[in-house]
């Protein structure tokens, strides 16, 4: 049985930027790729950060059964297809889904062994910083998206490792490092130091959920 690793975070945090990392250097991981509504932004290829469909094939395959999980994410529909986990076992390797926190929560229930990391810049005022240094949202969207930030960092209890992403070298390795724990059910200091039932993780988040309470930008 491969691990499955389930990656979220609000965005702006960097989840991409480090999944994309670990995708690169590891290459007994496999990328489940999301069925979306949504429509593509500029560079993205149908096949490769999504599989873009209509909202009437994306219904006729809930009606299927088709997927593991599936949320409706700021208005559009987004799935992780069922067929992810054979693939996982027939080529032995392991799951990585980039899905958000409802996609989270249903995956838990049907593979309690799921292992889940949270993601987490280390202020609301670099979080602002990232989003707009991306530069691809307005200043609206951003806005919207730092006031859910907030509501969004509550849901880390559900995880069982909270990352943050301070450098991102530094964030790279401790993403590479819980895999490779879990892999070989092995913990070690570094690792253990991120659960979420760590208290000194549990004050990190509230100090960040602090600083979004104190406007700081
Ligand atoms: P997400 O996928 O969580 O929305 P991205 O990976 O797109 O976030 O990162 C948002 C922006 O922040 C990008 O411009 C990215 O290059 C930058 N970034 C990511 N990690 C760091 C970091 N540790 N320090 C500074 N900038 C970062
Ligand atoms: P974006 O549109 O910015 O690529 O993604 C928006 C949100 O949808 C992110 O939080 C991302 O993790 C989440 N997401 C992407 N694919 C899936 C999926 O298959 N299922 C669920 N539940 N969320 C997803």
């Amino acid at each position: 049985m491969s691990c499955v690793f389930i990656i979220s975070a609000p965005s702006g945090s960097g989840k991409s930027t480090l999944v994309n990392r670990l995708m690169a250097s590891d290459k007994n991981l496999i990328f489940s790729v999301s069925y979306t509504t949504r429509a593509p932004r500029g560079h993205e290829k149908d096949g490769q950060a999504y599989n873009f469909i209509t909202r009437e094939d994306f219904e006729a395959r809930i009606a299927k059964g088709e997927f593991l999980e599936h949320a409706l994410v700021f208005g559009n529909y987004y799935g992780t297809h069922r067929g992810i986990l054979e693939r996982g076992r027939s080529e032995g390797k392991d799951v990585v889904l980039d899905i958000d926190v409802q996609g989270a929560r249903q995956l838990k229930e049907q593979i309690p062994d799921a292992v889940s990391v949270f993601i987490l810049a280390p202020s609301r005022e670099e979080l602002a910083k990232r989003l707009r240094a991306r530069s691809e949202d307005s200043e609206e969207v951003i806005e919207r998206r730092l006031s859910g930030a907030a509501r969004e960092i509550q849901d880390y209890r559900l995880y069982d490792y909270v990352l943050v992403n301070d450098d991102v070298d530094r964030a790279s390795e401790r993403l590479q490092a819980i895999v490779e724990a879990e892999r070989k059910g092995q913990d070690n200091p570094g690792v253990t130091a991120m659960r979420r039932t760590n208290p000194a993780v549990t004050a990190r988040v509230e100090r960040l959920l602090a600083s979004f309470a104190v406007r700081e930008d």
